[in-house]
């Protein structure tokens, strides 16, 4: 069985204590979101996932979607779990209130993102484009078009998908060949083939409206050439109802590793009506803003995943019975003791632990960066937190969805074989997680988007104002000696971007080469920070923490773990980023 409860305490420390939420509010000038209305959405939140959500994860994994003639069902329950999430509110939690959104900031909103994602990963795909797909379309699209779709969409009663991925083209969407061809009405029919399109047929919603890149007639070639449209499943009625049907089937479902509940579909294009969001060939543009939203909902999706398998891990651990501790034997009256007292699985434990409540920390400062940036009355800070949304972005996509693989992994191995076997539901963990590294961008593109775009964007102003604050804590608390690990690794951190700003320039193939490890350098730093400041309010609170004594202890021995045992991994990092390209591109393709 997996463990799931939502880790309430943790995400109220993280928005309230870590990030003052109460300022936060005032900064987006939205004081009527009182740390009291968060903590009672986040009681509710955590129940629809607890008690709605997480019973039909595993079932869900078992019977998988099914695809019957062009209809996709989904499994047993997932229905009824939809229309209830819809009618509680949650599909409109963050979206504008001009479309019948409750318009509640992100900071808010990922946090709940994160607890349907630990409680069924498979679930939060649905609801997740929709949310993409509404914000392309308030970016991009017609006042006709938000008028005429936004508002099912944002109650939930139609869904969203984005299509990009064809048969021959995947990261290099430059290939892309579905066509538009424009009619006399102002519209266009859109031919052509896409694969592995989530949430691209099935049975949730009375309609789904497609977001597809496609080519006009006259398109330059390439990744200029490309533009969006969308494409409803069913063409609305004058009165908003769902009405012909237009030229978009399914042609069938991808059987796959994970995600088994979430259908990953074939569809096939015939001459589909479709309407022009955007500019034309500016259609990269005009998706970007669904695809940045939806890499951080994935690294979202990654750290919810690995809650879970932490939370599973920790009770199976303190269950289990083998072996002795080194120390002494613990339960005398047991035959064996719990395998919690082995330094081992404490290891284990403990990695996991400190990369999940770290993420949680960095994920609530990017989303607070991601309110600020539409919403801040300062224009400077509006500047300053979009640059820090950009520079995260695939940071959050990439280094959470690694981790999470790794870490669900980690916490498997505290279950030794009945990890392995079905019946704990761990290795359905593991398994969903792995999609997370491909999907919107595989991680080894994140890590490109970084030290290609970036980094040298507006001179290297992005990771000037990341510098900056970490530079500040330190030197503010230069005579802590728990800072000193973090000094260490943002020194390692500093002459890795001065390297690579260099040996990128005269080479490209050195920025490709040391790019995943820059962006797993920078990634560790930024929990480093997060683990730090943590530390510090933990310190300050507990001598009269009382109750909470517990908590704040637990977080001062985690951030110490976390200095300890993972951030010294920065100096590795480092050493590989400085050996260069050499010896990784130096064999003839025919050797391998
Ligand atoms: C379950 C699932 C759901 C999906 N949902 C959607 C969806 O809703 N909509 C949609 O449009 N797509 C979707 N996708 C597609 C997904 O986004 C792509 O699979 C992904 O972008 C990678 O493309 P590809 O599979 O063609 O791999 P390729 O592009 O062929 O890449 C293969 C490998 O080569 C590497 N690589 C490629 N080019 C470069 C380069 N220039 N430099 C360095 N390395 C490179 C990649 O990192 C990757 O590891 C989904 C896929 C799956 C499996």
């Amino acid at each position: 069985m997996q463990v799931y409860n939502a880790p309430l305490r943790d995400m109220r420390f993280v928005l309230h204590e870590l990030h003052d939420s109460a300022a936060h509010m005032q900064a987006i000038d939205r004081t009527d979101v009182t740390q009291d209305l968060i903590d009672s959405i986040l009681e509710e939140a955590a129940k629809f996932a607890q008690d709605i959500l997480l019973p039909i994860n595993a079932s869900g994994d078992e019977e998988g979607c099914r695809y019957e003639n062009g209809v996709v069902r989904t499994p047993k329950g997932f229905k009824d779990a939809y229309t209830r999430f819809c009618e509680n509110g949650w599909s409109a939690l963050a979206s504008p209130a001009e479309f019948g959104g409750q318009e509640l900031p992100e900071v808010l909103g990922k946090m709940v993102e994160e607890m349907q994602c630990s409680a069924n990963l498979s679930f939060g795909l649905y609801p997740g484009l929709t949310h993409g797909a509404v914000l392309a379309l308030l970016g991009h699209a017609t006042e006709e078009l938000k008028a005429r779709y936004l508002p099912k969409m944002i109650e939930g009663t139609w869904s969203g998908t984005m299509n990009l991925t064809e048969a021959h083209c995947g990261t290099d969407l430059g290939l892309l060949r579905t066509k538009a061809v424009p009619q006399p009405d102002g519209s266009y029919k859109i031919t052509g083939n896409k694969i592995f399109i989530s949430a691209g047929e099935h049975d949730l919603t009375e309609n789904i409206i497609h977001l597809v890149l496609a080519r006009l007639p006259d398109a330059p070639k390439g990744i200029k050439g490309i533009s969006l449209f969308l494409v409803p499943k069913f063409i609305p009625t004058d009165d908003g109802r769902p009405g012909q049907r237009n030229g978009v089937t399914c042609a069938g479902i991808e059987h796959k590793m994970g995600l088994k509940a979430s259908a990953t579909c074939q569809l096939v294009f015939e001459e589909a009506t479709g309407w022009l969001v955007g500019e034309p060939n500016r259609g990269m543009h005009s998706m970007f803003t669904m695809m940045n939203a939806e890499r951080l909902s994935v690294g979202i999706q990654g750290l919810g995943v690995t809650e879970t398998a932490y939370q599973s891990a920790v009770a199976y651990a303190k269950d289990r019975l083998q072996g002795r501790s080194l120390a002494g034997t613990k339960y005398p009256d047991k035959a064996a003791d719990p395998i919690i007292v082995h330094p081992d699985v404490r290891r284990t434990l403990m990695t996991v632990r400190a990369y999940v409540e770290g993420c949680r920390a960095l994920s609530g400062w990017v989303a607070k960066a991601l309110d600020l940036e539409t919403k801040a009355t300062d224009p400077a800070l509006r500047q300053e937190s979009e640059d820090f949304v950009a520079l995260m972005t695939p940071v959050v996509k990439a280094m959470f969805t690694d981790l999470s693989f790794e870490l669900s992994s980690m916490a498997l191995q505290v279950y030794g074989g009945h990890g392995y076997i079905r019946d704990h539901g761990m290795e359905q963990l593991v398994r969903d997680a792995r999609i997370t590294m491909i999907y919107e961008g595989a991680n080894g593109i994140q890590a490109l988007d970084l030290v290609g775009r970036k980094l040298p964007a507006h001179m290297g102003r992005l990771m000037r104002g990341f510098f900056h604050p970490v530079q500040q804590f330190i030197e503010d608390n230069a005579s802590d000696p728990n800072v000193l690990p973090l000094a260490n690794a943002f020194g390692a951190l500093q002459q890795a971007t001065a390297h690579l700003a260099q040996a990128g320039m005269k080479d490209p193939e050195e920025a490709g080469a040391a790019a995943t490890d820059y962006l797993r350098l920078l990634g560790l730093v930024a929990l480093g920070y997060m683990w730090a400041r943590t530390a510090k309010i933990a310190a300050e609170k507990l001598p009269a923490a009382n109750g909470e004594a517990g908590f704040y202890k637990a977080k001062l021995t985690t951030a110490q773990f976390f200095n300890d045992r993972l951030l010294p991994q920065a100096g590795a990092l480092w050493s590989a980023i400085k050996a260069g390209k050499a010896s990784m591109m130096a064999l003839e393709e025919a050797a391998f």
